[in-house]
């Protein structure tokens, strides 16, 4: 057993509709625009979030200097 630094990349997305009372439709999108960014809409995100795309790639780190493998400058003497 070692251990690894696993980093994972999510790619996610989310769709949903909200109402928005605007002048026309670009200031309507620029409202739901600023209000994602504000996160107000973070319920409406959360509950519609589905994962479209996943990565997982696994480093071992070195027991004794703790640093990735690559990086690692200890003696190659592991069995
Ligand atoms: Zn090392």
């Amino acid at each position: 057993m070692a251990f690894f630094n696993v980093k994972v990349t999510l790619t996610q997305e989310s769709i949903f509709d909200v109402e928005i009372e605007a002048a026309d439709s670009e200031d309507a999108e620029l409202v739901a625009k600023t209000a994602v960014w504000e996160d107000d809409y973070t319920d409406d995100i959360r509950n519609t979030l589905e994962i479209t795309d996943e990565a997982y790639d696994a480093e071992e780190i070195c027991d004794d200097c703790s640093e990735l493998i690559d990086n690692c400058e200890c003696e190659e003497e592991k069995l």
